[in-house]
């Protein structure tokens, strides 16, 4: 096999743009990043795109100037800028890969600051380090999680609440479809991050800001004081709030997968009893009868078709797991992001699959060309390869930036496993109309 020295096209976004997803979940909270202006420009574009909402995130707009002589003058002189912009509760500096090539010291920086200042405790300042050539979009958020909980988590009493971490990228759409299950079972819950209504806000006079949502500042300082956490994802292992939990409060910690397709949604849902003692509401009954149903009725059209499947990691592997479900046949399953844990999970589930990890999408177009896929699955950047061999491509995580609805896509649970399979089987049997003359399409 030829091995490329350069990523063409790569199958993963800027790490500091995770940074925004995981800081843009807490109340308050403004991103920004220290580094040059045009990352800044570069990930509100996509984010913008993406969710079709205004996006700020802050820069330090580091020059020649500051590249050679260090910016910790751009760094202290922006956050003066934001707090005075913003008013926010916290601001999460994550850094880029030019900050992070100078070396520059950010936390000492903001504490030099602070001092400066004469900073009250009323705003917190954290900082993460998020250079692209280390990580993905998807390490730079959980990296993130795991930075504001060391931030603000603070022992207190016992809540007897649960920590809910959704330790991987999902919708607007399925935040509040977990918010909803948990809801609805009493569950006495922290949901961390909860960018639910900052990516997806509806339309007001006089937007402010800053959109109102986000987890409650004051709940992620009182995670410290919970009786369990339960982080969504299995794959990000390095980074994980839930792990520092543990560590440090003694906090059981369990993992579980996205909840995407049938069996990992009874996992969730199975669990989420377990720790409330209650029975889910009926209509989860009705939802997973409807999408057993569903699998029955689509098994004809959607039986051995290759699918290739790329993206996220923990997205990639529930969807895995859902089209094997309904009787695909997954040939080829990529990610971006390099992480052995992934493809340890999806051997597991598809042992014939080619899986790839830390590749881009010149070696996604080999393979898929290689065994003869009919289905793409996956962000909209498989667009160039779906054109080019005139395979249809369902868009499906982050970006998508050439179709509407990104915020609404639901994924997760019965309803979204549902939603899903119908989508798959349409495609399919639309593709098979293109080939029929009118005639057969009135029969
Ligand atoms: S410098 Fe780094 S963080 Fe900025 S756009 Fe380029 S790869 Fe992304």
């Amino acid at each position: 096999m030829s091995k490329n020295y350069a990523t063409v096209n790569p199958c993963v976004m800027c790490m500091p743009m995770g940074s925004v997803l995981a800081f843009r979940g807490i109340e308050n909270t403004m991103p920004m990043f220290h580094g040059s202006q045009g990352c800044s420009t570069y990930i509100r574009l996509h984010l913008a795109h993406h969710f079709r909402e205004p996006i700020d995130i802050a820069s330090s707009a580091l020059s020649e100037r500051g590249a050679v002589y260090g910016g910790t003058a751009n760094l202290k002189m922006g956050l003066k800028n934001v707090i005075k912009g913003y008013n926010p509760r916290i601001i999460g500096v994550a850094t880029t890969c030019l900050a992070e090539t100078i070396g520059e010291d950010v936390p000492g920086i903001i504490s030099e600051f602070r001092q400066e200042e004469g900073m009250a405790d009323d705003i917190t300042i954290i900082p993460v380090s998020t250079p692209s050539y280390r990580g993905s979009h998807e390490e730079g958020y959980n990296e993130t999680l795991k930075a504001i909980v060391q931030s603000l988590a603070s022992p207190a009493l016992p809540n007897e609440k649960l920590n809910l971490v959704i330790g991987a990228i999902v919708s607007p759409a399925d935040i509040r479809y977990l918010k909803q299950m948990l809801d609805e079972l009493n569950c006495n819950r922290i949901l961390l991050p909860d960018f639910s209504d900052t990516f997806d806000a509806p339309l007001v006079e006089n937007n402010p800001k800053m959109p109102a949502g986000g987890t409650p500042i004051d709940d992620v300082k009182d995670m410290a004081n919970s009786s369990e956490t339960l982080s969504l994802g299995i794959c990000t292992q390095a980074a994980s709030a839930g792990g520092y939990l543990e560590n440090t409060f003694n906090i059981p910690h369990t993992r579980l997968p996205l909840p995407i397709g049938l069996e990992y949604t009874d996992m969730f849902a199975w669990k989420l009893e377990e720790i409330t003692g209650q029975p889910l509401p009926g209509k989860y009954e009705s939802e997973r009868g409807r999408l057993l149903d569903t699998m029955v009725d689509v098994h004809k059209y959607v039986a051995k078709v290759r699918i290739a499947v790329f993206g996220d990691t923990d997205t990639v592997l529930g969807i895995t797991k859902l089209v094997s479900e309904i009787g695909m046949d997954p040939v080829v399953i990529a990610s971006g992001t390099h992480n052995p844990v992934f493809a340890e999970a999806v051997k597991n589930i598809t042992p014939g699959s080619t899986i790839l990890h830390g590749c881009d999408f010149t070696d996604i177009h080999r393979e898929i060309k290689n065994h003869g896929v009919e289905l793409m699955l996956g962000p909209f950047t498989g667009r160039q390869i779906s054109m080019k061999e005139n395979i249809p491509l369902i868009r499906v995580g982050l970006p998508n930036h050439d179709r509407v609805g990104a915020a609404r896509q639901l994924v997760v649970g019965y309803e979204g496993a549902a939603r899903l399979v119908d989508t798959i089987t349409n495609t399919l049997l639309e593709l098979e109309d293109k080939n029929k003359t009118v005639t057969e399409l009135i029969i």
